[in-house]
């Protein structure tokens, strides 16, 4: 059988999801996901959901802005309940850095409500106890933060899309494709054929392996990020700040609450030029690792001391040299071929302007926001030797 429709998006992550739902908003009809696991069951049903507004570069900031907004709005406007808290969230800084105020400057000239806290007020500024601040620039606090459940966003968008006509294809896996003319003419399935105007690659760590059937290689890197949640043994409230401790390049951590007054801790816990399969990779993070960085959170946070771990995990992502995303039609590859690839650890939170802009790209729009900080074809200028740094550079 083959089926036929405008517009085929692979994979029903947090981006594919939000695109497929900006599509339809527009009127665009005949859209199909083809997700060959279940809604959010990448990366996105992985991520610890952190929404925050640090980022050095003000385009980002202008459009997390905008999505911090559509979580808040989430639930009136898509009729879904992405379980979305509001918090504090506190980016300690290493010690000497430089640029911090002016980028603050700029955060606030872009209406984030954002503080710049000395070592001195960020030792206070957790309710659960005192901060040890060895080592600590600043604290920059954001009052906007907060979390939402990534795997409930990508779910809520799919079921939006649904009920606007979209065709979401569950368990339906793409395993090539037939070009002809420049163009792509057929997209081959374990489920059958499927043609459409427009085939957008959305399909995070299966994207390599798409591009590849296409004689498509970009400078991308599968990478692991590990998590583990603790049972406090005090009462640790939903809505209590989030500490984001990048002061210390080989112990960045993240610590927030989690449902059922638990905590989510997240580690960038990797060599940054280790290689992972996502085809053998079994959220592998080892114990010991873990400890090495509990110790160094018990030395941050005293008061996380009787914490207990009750559950470890990692997940993959894929990266760019410059930690930002690739969107878009790329230079010499199928004209019908649209990308958003290599989510680089901080793309959940970017879904509903992934979900507008992409929409509006492929529509002939004018462009809502600036993408050119995540236009596909910039990552010609990089190679291998480019990888380095961190996720957290970007959180
Ligand atoms: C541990 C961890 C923590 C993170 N924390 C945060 C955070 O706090 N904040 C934040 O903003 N970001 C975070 N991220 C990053 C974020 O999760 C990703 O950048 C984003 O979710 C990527 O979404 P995606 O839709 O592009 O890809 P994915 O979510 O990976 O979705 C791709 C989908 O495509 C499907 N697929 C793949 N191949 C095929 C095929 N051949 N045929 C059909 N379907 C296919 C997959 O099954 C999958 O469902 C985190 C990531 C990880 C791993």
């Amino acid at each position: 059988m083959s089926v036929i429709s405008d517009v085929i998006i692979i994979g029903a992550g947090s981006s594919g999801s939000a695109v497929a739902y900006y599509l339809a908003k527009k009127g665009v009809k005949n859209i199909v996901v083809l997700e060959k696991l279940g809604m959010g069951s990448g990366a996105t049903g992985h991520a610890a959901g952190l929404i925050r507004h640090h980022y050095p570069d003000r385009n980002l900031v202008k459009m997390v802005r905008y999505c911090s907004q559509k979580f808040i709005d989430f639930k009136e406007e898509m009729g879904f309940n992405i379980d979305y808290v509001r918090n504090d969230f506190c980016y300690l800084t290493p010690a000497g850095q430089k640029g911090i105020e002016d980028i603050i400057e700029m955060q606030r000239s872009e209406g984030v409500n954002v503080e710049l806290l000395t070592p001195a007020q960020v030792a206070h500024i957790h309710p659960k106890g005192e901060i040890n601040t060895d080592g600590i620039g600043y604290g920059l606090l954001d009052h906007d933060g907060g979390y939402a459940d990534p795997y409930k966003v990508a779910v809520g968008y799919c079921e939006r899309a649904k009920q606007l006509g979209v065709e979401i294809k569950i368990g339906v896996e793409v395993l090539d494709f037939v070009v002809d003319s420049g163009k792509v003419t057929k997209v081959i399935t374990n489920k059958g054929d499927f043609s459409a105007g427009l085939v957008i690659n959305a399909a995070g760590l299966g994207a390599s392996k798409l591009n590849s059937l296409l004689g498509i290689t970009l400078p991308v890197k599968n990478f692991s990020l590990g998590h583990g949640v603790l049972i406090p043994d005090i009462t640790f409230e939903p809505d209590i700040l989030t500490i984001n401790d990048a002061s210390q390049e080989e112990y960045l951590f993240f610590l927030r609450p989690e449902s059922g007054g638990t905590a989510l801790i997240g580690m960038d816990q990797d060599d940054p030029n280790r290689e992972f399969n996502p085809d053998t990779y079994y959220m592998d993070v080892p114990f010991n690792k873990i400890g090495k960085y509990y110790e160094h959170i018990v030395k941050r946070l005293p008061f996380a001391a009787g914490f207990k771990l009750s559950t470890a995990f990692g997940a993959l992502d894929v990266k760019t040299p410059d930690w930002n995303p690739g969107i878009g039609f790329l230079e010499g590859a199928p004209e019908n071929y649209y990308q958003i690839v290599a989510g680089s650890g901080h793309s959940f939170k970017l879904a509903p302007v992934f979900g507008k802009v992409v929409a509006e790209q492929i529509l002939g729009e004018n462009q809502s926001f600036d993408f050119s900080v995540f236009d596909i074809n910039r990552l010609s200028k990089f190679s291998d030797d480019d990888f380095g740094g961190s996720f957290f550079i970007n959180e």
